[in-house]
C-alpha cells in the first residue's frame, strides 16, 4: 500500500470495493451505491489499495478468502469490515459458517436500497470507531514516548555547560527513543543578513537541513506577509503533519521525504541574548503530530531558550571578565603583557622555586636614553609609535621563550629564563654563567635600539640602560626582583648610560644617597641656598677681565661647599635643573646689574641645560628673567653640543628666538661631542668654547698642539669668537695667544670666585700673571 492510497482512503469519503459475480445484481449495487461512494470493482487491486469495506458474494470471497483475512489481520486492532451479499434463494449456511470470521455482515438479496444503505452505513460507522479508537491509542502511545523525550531532553538541559554541547546532546535525545526520526536547531544571522544556520543535527536525513531551514524560512516569511502583521512569536509553532502533500511548496524537504519522513514540527527558541532560533522534529510517521503532543513538545522549546538565555548570559560574564583580565594585564599602546602580570607571574615561580635553587630567570629593566626629548618635541603621538617600534624591536631579540613586558613610560622589562635543558645546572648553581647570558643578551638588546628608527619620515635616535637582577638570588618577592633590576639599571645610566650594569647590594646604598641628595637639593633650590662664583674671562692679548661665566656651587650647612659635577646631574635626572637653571640666569643679571652700576662693563656667561628649552619650546620666558636687570645682550648663553643633537630644526628656532632677544650665544666644551663646525654653521652663534681637553693636549707632543690652530682657523671663517677654558700653565696660554685664539679662562688665571672675592680682582689694579713681566 503507498503512503498516498492509504491517506485518501482514511481520510477522504470511504472507498467501498465490489465483488458480485452476477452482472445484474453487480449493476444494481453500483447504481444504488456509486452516487455515495468511490468504489473499487477490481478486486486484484486491494493489495494496492485498501477500501474501508468490503461487499463480496460467496463466490468472490471464496476466491480472494486468503487475501481478505491477511488484510483484515494487517489492519487490527482496526476493523476493515465484509458484508457478504446472498441470495434468498441460495442456502444460507455457508454464509452463515462465515459470520463473525471473514464476514461482519450478511445481506439477503433481493433487499430494499434502505436497507441496503443502512447496513452500509452500520458497518462504516464500525470502521470508523475502530479506527478512532486506533488514533487514540497510538496518539496515547505517541503522547508518553514524547513524555519520555521531554523528560531525557531536560536532563540534557540540567547537564549542559556550553551551548554547543547542549544543543548536539539535545537533538541526540530527541531522537534516541524512536518516536522521531530527525532533529535540528538552527540561529538566524545575528545581522539578519543570509538564512540561518544550523547549529546542532541528529537523525535521518540530517545532511540535507539546510535545505529544510530555507524552506521554513520561505514559508514564514510567506505567512508574515499574508497576514501583514507582526506575528506573536510564541505562536509560531508549525506542524506539517503530511510532509508529501506541501513538497510543491517545501521543496528543500525532497531528501526528507525519500528517507521515509512524513511530518514535522517546527518551534521558535525566542533567547533574550543572542539569535532566535528554530528547533524542528521530523517522524516517519504521517499525522503524527496531535494537538497535546504539539503543546508539550512547545514547552520543551521553551525550556530550551530558556536553558539557552542562562548558557548565553554565563557566556557572557565569562568574556567580559576575560576581557577584563585580558585588560588588567596588558599594556593597551604594545600590546605587551604589564608589570601586573610579570608580579603575579614571578611571584608564582619564586614560590615554586627552592630556596637554594640556581637562578631560575633573569630580569633585565631597560630604560631608554633620549627618549623623552622626542616625546617632548615632536608631541606624545610620535612617542608612542617610537615605543611600539621598541617594544617589537626587544620582541623579536629575545627567545619566544622570553618575556617583554612594558613596565611604563619609557620602561621595559625583560624576563631571561634559565632553561634546564641548553643549561645543565651546576649543583653549585651556575650563577655566573647565567648572568653571563643575561649581558649577552642585554648587549643584544641596546644595539637592536640604538639602530635608527624611523617614524612618519623622520628618523630618531635612541640607546637603551639596561639593569640585570638574578630571581630569586636577588629578591624573595617580584616586587624586590623588580627593584633590584631597576636599581642596576640606575647604576648603568648614571655611568653614562648605553650599557648594562649587573645589581650588587651597594647599588642600593648609592641610590639611597642620591635620593636623599635629591630632597636636599630640592630644599636648597626652594630657600635659594644656592651661590654662583664666577671665574673671570680675559682677553688673551690684553690680559684684561672682559667678562666671567656665572658657576653654581652649593654650600652645606657644615661648611663643605658641593660642586655642580656632583649635583648638576643629580638635578638634570630629576628636572630640578629647571628652577635651578632659572635661578642662576636670574642671579647672573642680578648680579650683572650691579657690577655696571659700579662701573664694570662685564659680559655674563650662564650655562643653559636642554630641559630649560623645553617642552615648552618657547624661549620668552628666558629673556623675561633677565630683562628686569640687564639688557640680554650682556648675557652670553652656554650650551652644549649635545642639545643641538637631540633635536636640530627644534633647537635651531629656539636658538634664533633667544639670539631676537639679544642674548649672545656660544657652543660650550667644543670638540667632546660629534658635531662638525660645518654642521653647527646654521645656528646663530657667536662663541666657540674650546673643551678643556684640547688645551691640556697642547704641552704634548703632535696632534694636540696641532688641533687649537685648526679649530681657530675655522671659527674665523665663521666668525666665530673664541674662547680656551681650563687654561693652567703659562705655555698654554702663550700657545693659544699665538694660536690667535680670543679669550680664556683658567686656574692659571683665575679659579671660580665668590662674588666678593671676584669683585676684589675687578677693584685691584692690574697684575700681570706672565711670569717674566
Ligand atoms: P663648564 O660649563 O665647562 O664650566 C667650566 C668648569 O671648568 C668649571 O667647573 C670650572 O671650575 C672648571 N675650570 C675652570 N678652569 C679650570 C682649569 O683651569 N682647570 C680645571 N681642571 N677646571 C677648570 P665647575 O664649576 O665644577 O662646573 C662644572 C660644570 O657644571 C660646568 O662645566 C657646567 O657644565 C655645570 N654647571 C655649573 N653651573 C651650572 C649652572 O648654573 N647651570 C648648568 N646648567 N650647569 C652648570
Ligand atoms: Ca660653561
Ligand atoms: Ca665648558
Amino acid at each position: 500500500m503507498t503512503a498516498t492510497a492509504a491517506l485518501q482512503s482514511a481520510r477522504g469519503t470511504p472507498v467501498i470495493a465490489l465483488g458480485i459475480t452476477n452482472s445484474a445484481n453487480a449493476r444494481l449495487m453500483t447504481r444504488v451505491l456509486g452516487g455515495h461512494y468511490p468504489l473499487l470493482q477490481d478486486l486484484g487491486q486491494l493489495e494496492a489499495r485498501t477500501p474501508d469495506l468490503l461487499i463480496l458474494d460467496e463466490a468472490m470471497l471464496q476466491r480472494h478468502r486468503e487475501l481478505i483475512q491477511r488484510l483484515r489481520r494487517q489492519h487490527e486492532p482496526m476493523v476493515l469490515p465484509v458484508l457478504m451479499v446472498s441470495e434468498l434463494r441460495a442456502s444460507p449456511r455457508n454464509g452463515n459458517s462465515e459470520l463473525g470470521h471473514t464476514v461482519d455482515d450478511i445481506l439477503r438479496i433481493p433487499s430494499t436500497r434502505q436497507e441496503l444503505l443502512a447496513r452500509i452505513g452500520n458497518l462504516l460507522r464500525l470502521r470508523h470507531l475502530s479506527r478512532e479508537q486506533d488514533n487514540a491509542r497510538r496518539d496515547l502511545a505517541a503522547m508518553v514516548s514524547a513524555l519520555r523525550t521531554f523528560n531525557d531532553c531536560d536532563q540534557v538541559m540540567v547537564r549542559a555547560r556550553n551551548e554547543s554541547e547542549l544543543l548536539k546532546s539535545f537533538c541526540q535525545s530527541i531522537i534516541s527513543k524512536g518516536t522521531y526520526q530527525l532533529a535540528w536547531v538552527c540561529f538566524c544571522q545575528e545581522n539578519n543578513d543570509g538564512p540561518p544556520s544550523v547549529h546542532a543535527r541528529a537523525g535521518r536525513a540530517a545532511g540535507c537541513a539546510e535545505g529544510m531551514v530555507a524552506d521554513w524560512q520561505a514559508r514564514l516569511d510567506r505567512q508574515q506577509a499574508d497576514s501583514r502583521e507582526k506575528p506573536d512569536k510564541r505562536q509560531q509553532v508549525q506542524v506539517l503533519n503530511h510532509l508529501a502533500e506541501e513538497l510543491h511548496a517545501m521543496p528543500g524537504h525532497q531528501g526528507a521525504l525519500d528517507q521515509g519522513l512524513a511530518s514535522a514540527l517546527l518551534m521558535t527558541l525566542n533567547t533574550d541574548i543572542g539569535a532566535t532560533g528554530y528547533l524542528a522534529l521530523y517522524s516517519d510517521r504521517p499525522d503524527h503530530f496531535s494537538q497535546e503532543e504539539c503543546r508539550l513538545m512547545d514547552h520543551m522549546a521553551t525550556n530550551l531558550s530558556h536553558t539557552l538565555n542562562t548558557l548565553r548570559f554565563q557566556q557572557e560574564r565569562e568574556n567580559q571578565s576575560a576581557q577584563i583580565q585580558k585588560l588588567a594585564f596588558s599594556d593597551a599602546l604594545t600590546g605587551l603583557p604589564n608589570r601586573r602580570y610579570l608580579i603575579s607571574f614571578l611571584d608564582d615561580l619564586l614560590a615554586r622555586s627552592e630556596p637554594r635553587d640556581s637562578p631560575s630567570a633573569a630580569i633585565l629593566f631597560v630604560d631608554l636614553d633620549g627618549f623623552k626629548p622626542i616625546n617632548d618635541v615632536f608631541g606624545h603621538e610620535t612617542g608612542d609609535q617610537v615605543l611600539v617600534q621598541v617594544a617589537q624591536r626587544l620582541s623579536h631579540t629575545v627567545r619566544d621563550s622570553d618575556l617583554v613586558i612594558r613596565h611604563g613610560g619609557d620602561e621595559f622589562l625583560v624576563v631571561l629564563f634559565d632553561n634546564p635543558r641548553n643549561q645543565p645546572r651546576q649543583p653549585s648553581g651556575d650563577s655566573c654563567g647565567f648572568a653571563r647570558m643575561a649581558e649577552d643578551l642585554a648587549n643584544r638588546l641596546i644595539q637592536s635600539i640604538q639602530s635608527p628608527m624611523m617614524v612618519n619620515d623622520q628618523e630618531h635616535r635612541l640607546g637603551a640602560s639596561i639593569g640585570i637582577s638574578l630571581c630569586p638570588d636577588h629578591g624573595q618577592d617580584a616586587s624586590a626582583v623588580i627593584q633590584a633590576a631597576d636599581n642596576a639599571m640606575y647604576d648603568a645610566k648614571r655611568s653614562g648610560g648605553g650599557c648594562c650594569h649587573l645589581y650588587s647590594p651597594q647599588m642600593l646604598e648609592k641610590r639611597l644617597q642620591r635620593l636623599s641628595m635629591e630632597a636636599q637639593l630640592r630644599q636648597a633650590i626652594e630657600r635659594e641656598g644656592l651661590e654662583l662664583h664666577f671665574q673671570p674671562i680675559f682677553d688673551l692679548a690684553s690680559l684684561r677681565i672682559t667678562g666671567t661665566e656665572a658657576l653654581a656651587r652649593w654650600p652645606l650647612e657644615n661648611g663643605e661647599m658641593v660642586m655642580p659635577g656632583d649635583f648638576i646631574p643629580v638635578a638634570e635626572e630629576t628636572g630640578l635643573i629647571v628652577p635651578l637653571g632659572n635661578w642662576a640666569l636670574t642671579a647672573a643679571a642680578r648680579q650683572l646689574q650691579q657690577w655696571h652700576r659700579d662701573g664694570h662693563p662685564l659680559r655674563m656667561a650662564v650655562n643653559l641645560s636642554v630641559q630649560q628649552l623645553h617642552p615648552h619650546g618657547d624661549a620668552n620666558h628666558l629673556a623675561a628673567l633677565v630683562r628686569p636687570y640687564v639688557d640680554p645682550e650682556w648675557i652670553t648663553l652656554e650650551i652644549t653640543e649635545s642639545i643641538i643633537m637631540v633635536d636640530p630644526v627644534a633647537i635651531e628656532a629656539l636658538l634664533h628666538q633667544l639670539r631676537n632677544h639679544g642674548f649672545k650665544i656660544a657652543i660650550d666644551d667644543f670638540g667632546t661631542g660629534y658635531s662638525s663646525l660645518s654642521r653647527l654653521q646654521h645656528l646663530p652663534l657667536q662663541t666657540l668654547k674650546i673643551d678643556r681637553s684640547f688645551v691640556n693636549q697642547m704641552d704634548e707632543e703632535g696632534k694636540g698642539r696641532a688641533m687649537i690652530p685648526i679649530i681657530q682657523q675655522m671659527a674665523s671663517s665663521f666668525t666665530l669668537h673664541t674662547v680656551a677654558e681650563g687654561i693652567e700653565t703659562e705655555s698654554q696660554y702663550q700657545q693659544l695667544l699665538s694660536a690667535g685664539i680670543d679669550s680664556g679662562q683658567g686656574y692659571w688665571f683665575s679659579r671660580p670666585l665668590p662674588e666678593a672675592s671676584f669683585r676684589q680682582l675687578l677693584d685691584a689694579p692690574f697684575t700681570d700673571p706672565r711670569k717674566d713681566s
